[in-house]
């Protein structure tokens, strides 16, 4: 047998390193020398068993106060036990949790069965736009698994039990050696299940879980947009084993307003002024999501031009700062004029015409409409 290495230098370390070091320390050099890094390599299992039993003894304090003590040679009396892993596997059922979270062989079992999380769910929830800008809640139905009533969720027929999986004597698992490895596959028979329901439960046709509408609540924060999507933890399909449950995905739509149109956090609206409102300043009524507002037009005022109102668009769903109305002001050339009217008009430098367009007409009817329904209220 060739002359065993001193251990700390194995692992790199001091002689006086504290376990968070030693730790540390092994867990690098074995991932470096994991045999699933490094196929082929043996002077790479080598070191990685190695590191492995100098890990071992280090990291139990009577172990290393008796190999601080008496060497190597302070290790193999009393059971006569000499430590050493002759087998990769061992190491893994004995470390294996170093390896968690690197895509490596490690803490993997033969014949152990995971609790599964249900699938996810999906569904879809329209909504007006002032709802979207105040928050509201909505009952939604969707159709879900539920554990079979007939059968208790077991998928066999009542007076009947599932078998054991012969194929991979329940543990759903099956393991091929291939060198020193061990590879791991859902067993074929039973399809990881770990067992074979051969009397299946009409109701479930053996699958433990039947589709049935569900009503739920759905809170909808104030500000939500399109596109965005709500999160329901734990709403969707029973999981496996024991498993969580997965979750609801809720996608938003939020339907067009006659009124607003929404640009982000922010509301657009369009507002007709007369010529004259315009041209001399005046104090107009426009829309706002809780009713109406009045703003300053000042004299002069451009067609087309946009006043902010500050906070006045959709809050943030995300608890930041709300956005703003833009108020577009559209200037309307009057189409019927008294004998006044045209006469001092016509003392006016020309102005150029304008068709009124048929849109603006529904659109002053909805404009009404906006602000009868809050006098009704
Ligand atoms: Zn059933
Ligand atoms: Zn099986």
């Amino acid at each position: 047998m060739p002359e065993k290495r001193d251990y700390y230098e194995v692992l790199g370390v001091a002689q006086d390193a504290d376990a968070v070091e030693i730790k540390k320390s092994y867990k690098k050099i074995a991932l470096k020398n994991h045999p699933d890094r490094n196929p082929d390599d043996e002077s790479a299992v080598e070191r990685f068993k190695e590191a492995a039993e100098a890990f071992e003894v280090l990291s139990n304090p009577d172990k290393r106060a008796r190999y601080d003590r008496f060497g190597h040679a302070g290790l193999q009396g009393g059971g006569g036990h000499q430590p050493g892993f002759t087998d990769v596997g061992d190491i893994f059922s004995m470390f294996g949790d170093i390896f968690d979270g690197f895509g490596l062989g490690g803490s993997r079992q033969a014949g152990r069965q995971r609790p599964r999380r249900g699938n996810h769910l999906q569904t879809g929830l329209s909504i007006d736009l002032p709802d979207a800008a105040s928050g509201c809640s909505r009952t939604i139905e969707i159709s879900r698994h539920e554990s079979c009533a007939t059968c208790s969720g077991s998928g066999a027929r009542p007076g009947s039990e599932a078998e054991s999986c012969d194929y991979c004597g329940g543990h759903g698992r099956v393991v091929q050696s291939q060198g020193i490895f061990s590879v791991q596959t859902t067993c074929p028979a039973c399809r990881g299940e770990g067992q074979i329901i051969r009397d299946k439960c009409d109701d479930c046709r053996g699958g433990g879980q039947v589709p049935r509408p569900v009503t739920l609540d759905v809170k909808i924060p104030a500000g939500i947009d399109s596109g965005m999507r709500l999160c329901l933890r734990g709403e969707g399909e029973p999981g496996g084993l024991s498993g969580p449950r997965g979750d609801l995905y809720v996608d938003i739509e939020v339907r067009e307003h006659q009124l607003f149109r929404r640009e982000g956090p922010h509301l657009v609206c369009q507002v007709p002024i007369t010529f004259t409102q315009a041209a001399l300043g005046a104090e107009i009524d426009i829309p706002v999501l809780e009713g109406r507002h009045s703003l300053e037009v000042p004299s002069g005022t451009q067609p087309g031009h946009v006043f902010q109102i500050r906070g006045g668009g959709m809050p943030d769903p995300r608890g930041g700062r709300a956005g703003n109305l833009m108020v577009e002001v559209q200037v309307e050339v009057p189409s019927k004029l008294g004998d006044e009217q045209e006469e001092l008009l016509r003392q006016l430098a020309e102005i150029e015409q304008a068709n009124v367009s048929p849109h603006r007409k529904s659109f002053l009817d909805t404009l009404m409409d906006w602000f009868s329904s809050e006098d009704d209220n």
